[in-house]
């Protein structure tokens, strides 16, 4: 018997829209080529027994932002779902040893930001009260298909509610570079470092364009709401979904990947798997790359010869490296013990040095001074490892796939399997610049570089964390290319999916969700 939807990958995208159908009463499975789901939110004991690491994603806070979850949240809860806030979210460190953050309370942000510049401070009330009247617009317009009715009637609301100036100036935050929209709030430039760091976690340095929103959203979401993570490990809203979904008559079918997708007539009618089973289904949903849907998987001619041409164009985003370290103390931060309980520690220390590191890594060259995002995950959940040991999440941000060479002219190896170690190394003496005798506390330490992260996950290809670079040209309506942006592709019944699609990389569960209200409402 044919299912109603067979589901090709169960990334956290997939199992939203799988359990979004489910719910709706439609027979499902979802077929994942990995022994274990949740594509890059997987939690696993990579150094020692009883030491667990986010292997990928650490911050859950865009799930637990999101429409879907708003939508599933008691079903997800009654499956084990569970949150660990942080009180201070997250913090840049200096090359002068000292630090500025923000943390929940806004009085303790606004303390570091006036000892820096009063004006600084004024300018963050100031934007944190913007924030205020953009925040539901903002995210109705990511929580819209793009483009849609829904989209339209979210710009008419804001324009009616907020007047013609709002939109301009939304307008002109949703093109702007980080640099120039920092430039044209803030004069210090540790508050503009801070703030900047956050382009880097996409793939926008100071002056790419339509750069400026990711570091104000997320600068005044953690300010307005927090961070969070998973209790126990980002996993935890994966095991909720498979169990949600299987209670519902789901099947999750891991450890069997699917080689092609069977179609008749133009359609989609199911697939075949790695091991030769054959499975029917009216609508197919691939939460995989469209590189990897339209460069093999469906037959080569059978989307047209324009859609698969374009598709094949869709960029990747710069590379990017993890390092997992199981610690017996915390990190000693040269800004004091304060920092040991923010959740994120950004080392990216001025806006000269992101745009250095982009453009060595753009270049395909080993970034000379690496832009780190450091996650200090026990410091919020002590149960992810022992009584009174750490992990570290260590994330290199931006890498080149490829390497043409090192940008410091110290390592030679060209090849990410003999390149990792060293580039390791380097990453921890830059740590330990910021925080002396870091390795004397490392206990075991585990390391995916951006070829071990698209082995883990096909979706990662050349370990780009975003499955497609964001930039102006591959978002919003024109993610994965112009006319496709909402989940249809020319074969029909078949649908995508996932980071490559809109709103794009995160834990938001957008697509997912967003495609299942658009099939079952
Ligand atoms: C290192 C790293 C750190 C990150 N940190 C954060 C963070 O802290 N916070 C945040 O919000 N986001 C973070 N992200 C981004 C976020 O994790 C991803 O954007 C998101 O998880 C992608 O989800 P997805 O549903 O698109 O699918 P994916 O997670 O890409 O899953 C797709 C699944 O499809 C499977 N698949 C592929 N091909 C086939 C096939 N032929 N047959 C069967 N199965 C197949 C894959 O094995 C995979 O399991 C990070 C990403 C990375 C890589």
């Amino acid at each position: 018997m044919a299912y109603d939807a067979l589901v090709i990958g169960a990334g956290h995208n997939g199992l939203a829209a799988a359990l979004r159908l489910a719910d709706k009463g439609w027979r499902i499975a979802v077929v994942e080529a990995k022994r274990e789901a949740g594509g890059a939110v997987k939690t696993r004991e990579v150094t020692l027994p009883g030491f667990r690491h986010d292997l990928c994603a650490m911050n859950v806070s865009m799930f637990a932002g999101s429409p879907f979850f708003a939508a599933h949240k008691d079903l997800l809860h009654a499956h084990g779902l569970a949150f660990c806030p942080a009180e201070d979210c997250f913090a840049s460190v200096f090359r002068d040893g000292t630090y500025l953050g923000v943390s929940r309370t806004l009085e303790k942000t606004l303390a570091g930001i006036s000892a820096l510049s009063a004006a600084d401070a004024e300018a963050w009330r100031t934007m944190l009260h913007r924030f205020g009247g953009d925040a539901p617009h903002l995210f109705a317009l990511l929580g819209s298909p793009m483009p849609s009715w829904s989209a339209a009637k979210v710009a008419w609301k804001a324009w009616r509610e907020k007047g013609a100036g709002w939109i301009s100036d939304t307008l002109k935050l949703l093109l702007a570079t980080p640099r120039d929209f920092l430039d044209a709030h803030f004069e210090h430039p540790k508050v503009k470092a801070m703030m900047a760091a956050w382009g880097l976690h996409l793939d926008f340095a100071p002056d790419v364009a339509g750069g400026a929103l990711f570091p104000y959203l997320e600068s005044m979401a953690n300010q307005s709401f927090g961070m969070v993570i998973g209790k126990g490990g980002a996993d935890t809203i994966i095991k909720a979904m498979v169990g949600a979904l299987q209670a519902k008559g789901g099947e999750v079918l891991l450890g069997d990947g699917v080689l092609r997708i069977e179609t008749a007539n133009g359609a989609a009618k199911g697939v075949t798997l790695e091991s030769g089973r054959r499975l029917e289904a009216k609508t197919i949903i691939a939460n995989v790359h469209p590189r990897i849907v339209f460069g093999g998987l469906v037959p080569h001619g059978t989307a047209g010869a324009k859609f698969e041409a374009e598709i094949a164009k869709f960029r990747q985003g710069p590379g990017t490296m993890m390092i997992h370290l199981a610690l017996d103390d915390p990190p000693a931060w040269r800004g004091g013990d304060a920092l040991r309980s923010f959740a994120y520690i950004h080392i990216a220390p001025d806006l000269e040095m992101m745009s250095r590191v982009y453009a060595e890594a753009s270049a395909g060259l080993l970034p000379t001074e690496p832009a780190l995002v450091v996650g200090q995950p026990t410091a919020i959940d002590p149960s992810r490892a022992p009584a009174g040991k750490h992990v570290l999440w260590i994330q290199v941000r931006v890498l080149p796939a490829e390497i043409r060479g090192d940008a410091a002219g110290r390592i030679a190896a060209t090849r990410w399997d003999e390149a990792k170690e060293p580039y390791a190394e380097r990453v921890l003496d830059l740590i330990e610049s910021y925080a002396p005798s870091l390795r004397a506390r490392i206990l075991a330490r585990s390391i995916f570089s951006p070829l071990d992260l698209e082995r883990e996950n096909p979706n990662l290809i050349g370990g780009d964390n975003l499955s497609g670079s964001h930039h102006l040209d591959q978002n919003f309506f024109l993610r994965p290319t112009a006319g496709w942006s909402r989940y249809r592709t020319p074969v029909k019944n078949l649908y995508l999916c996932g980071a490559s699609t809109w709103p794009g990389a995160g834990t938001g569960a957008g697509s997912g969700f967003m495609l299942a209200r658009m099939l079952a409402g």
